[in-house]
């Protein structure tokens, strides 16, 4: 295959970088050249905010319905380009194709916002001698930076509901996996949606990425993607115009697993949680803690389940895990395995790496009895990584589990019903299972995390409101005053 040539669209128009650079993308399981992709420089990310700018009133001025026509017309378009889409990201950063929901998961979103944005304001008559109302209006210019690990679950998560409230956008992809966003972004024009109301950039973070945090225009900003860049572009936003900001970040989730749990279920779940797509998920249960009475059960029977899986080319159906997503994260994970064993003891499944193309593969790492304050449990490490450790009592599995600064996910297994509610309201976690774990989720549920783990939650029923402003309208009424009262909005 030819490697595909990646353009940013601005306006309406795909277009190369202002100084015509590009970067190459490689796959991280042939080795093959995919794509050139631009990178944007800051020049770039001026001229997508221009056009966004100007987009912005006749968007905004649609009535809801008529700005749900392109969201709805893109969801079908995504759907019917589902498995094109699944390819483009196997291609890119070795995501198995047997793990791909993210088609659906888009068309979804596209197609719920198209119908459901119809915000509204509040009414009050608390304040004598006037009628007061709340107004929700879109920010103007907004933007979304995207991680790479499901890109389109991002691309749809953030532009779906912006785009409905009324908003113009820029959204930049990751320099990890530009395609499949590359892909639905060739889509725009057809599906319907006027120049510069959606302006996609590629490029690397520290030069694009930099320039949408620190932008003047922008007014919004939603990110997903580790705590890190998290911490740099909060501090971009402060030292700018202190943008609305919406964080989703990284994950270093417990598991707890009572001696009464159904020890099967708990051991397939919490494997499935950290070895789906090779560990690259945020709310993957990368530190699991087992009762002392069952661990060494549990253990034997997670292992068993790591040692299947089949590591292989992600194009393929059969493959349960593809390669790290490239050069940079597979040297970060064996970097944290070689630390792992300096403060532990490390059990390798017995997996079998792929016969060709092994070169990025990590196979699945599970660690015994690491110290709580090693750096394998306290840092995210995006691999195939796991701790296992013991607990004697629940007060102790909770203390432990919650000795984090990340908070995204945590699961708790256990048939006591009143123990496993004591344990979801203790944990410090912005999502918990209960007799499951991640990914398991609802989209109707609040998305998001404690503590470093994110700012602001997203959802069907949530995400709207990070994308509009409140507005309060006092309207003094001749007639409806009080007599002898004074009429103030401060309501003496
Ligand atoms: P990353 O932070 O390295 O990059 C994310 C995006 O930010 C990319 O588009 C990148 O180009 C951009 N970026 C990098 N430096 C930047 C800067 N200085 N200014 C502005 N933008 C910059 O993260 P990643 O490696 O792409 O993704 C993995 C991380 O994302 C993990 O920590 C994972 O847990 C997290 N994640 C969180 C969720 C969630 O919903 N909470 C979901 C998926 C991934």
């Amino acid at each position: 295959m030819a490697p595909l040539d990646v353009k940013n669209f601005i306006n309406g128009e795909f277009v190369n970088s202002s100084d015509e650079k590009t970067f190459d993308l490689f796959s991280p399981y042939s080795g093959d050249l995919v794509a050139k992709a631009v990178e944007s420089t800051a020049e770039d990310v001026d001229k997508a905010v221009d056009a966004a700018k100007a987009a912005f009133p006749a968007w905004s001025a649609m009535s809801p319905s008529q700005r749900g026509k392109p969201l709805a017309k893109l969801a079908q378009m995504i759907t019917d380009a589902d498995e094109e889409l699944a390819k483009l990201d196997a291609l890119s950063l070795g995501r198995p194709v047997s793990t791909w929901f993210d088609g659906y998961y888009a068309a979804m979103h596209f197609r719920y916002f198209a119908e459901a944005a119809y915000p509204v304001g509040t009414s009050s008559l608390n304040t004598p001698g006037f009628i007061n109302v709340s107004l929700r209006q879109p920010y103007g210019v907004c933007a979304a930076i995207i991680p790479w690990n499901s890109p389109l679950v991002f691309y749809s998560k953030k532009l779906a509901p912006a785009l409905a409230a009324g908003n113009t956008v820029i959204l930049k992809t990751s320099e990890k996996a530009p395609l499949s966003s590359d892909k639905v972004t060739q889509m725009l024009n057809e599906a319907g949606f006027p120049p510069g109301v959606v302006n996609v950039v590629h490029g690397h973070g520290a030069v694009a990425g930099g320039a949408i945090s620190s932008h003047m225009g922008i007014r919004a900003l939603s990110f997903t993607g580790s705590l890190r860049t998290g911490r740099l572009i909060q501090k971009s936003a402060a030292d700018s115009n202190l943008k609305h900001l919406i964080f989703e970040l990284g994950g270093k989730s417990p598991a707890i697993i009572f001696d009464d749990a159904d020890l099967g279920r708990a051991a397939r779940e919490t494997q499935h949680s950290i070895m789906w797509h090779s560990g690259q998920t945020c709310m993957a249960n990368s530190r699991i803690y087992v009762q002392k009475g069952v661990a060494d059960d549990f253990i034997s029977a997670f292992n068993s389940l790591a040692a299947a899986r089949k590591l292989g080319d992600p194009t393929l159906k059969e493959t349960d895990s593809g390669p790290q997503a490239d050069k940079t994260q597979f040297e970060t994970v064996l970097k944290y395995i070689e630390e792992g064993k300096k403060t532990g003891k490390m059990v390798e499944p017995d997996t079998k790496l792929p016969a060709d193309h092994a070169d990025l593969f990590v196979g699945p790492a599970v660690f015994l009895q690491q110290p709580e304050d090693s750096k394998v449990m306290k840092e995210e490490i995006f691999g195939p990584v796991v701790c296992i450790n013991t607990f004697e009592t629940e007060e102790e599995a909770l203390k432990i589990a919650n000795d984090t600064e990340f908070g995204l996910y945590a699961a708790v297994y256990t048939k006591d019903l009143d123990r496993a509610m004591r344990v979801a309201k203790g944990l410090e976690s912005g999502m918990v299972g209960v007799n499951c774990t991640s990914p398991t989720g609802a989209w109707d549920m609040p998305f998001g995390g404690y503590k470093g783990s994110g700012v602001g939650r997203e959802s069907f029923l949530l995400s709207m409101d990070d994308w509009l402003e409140q507005k309060a309208v006092y309207i003094r009424v001749g007639g409806l005053e009080s007599s002898g009262a004074v009429s103030s909005t401060l309501g003496r």
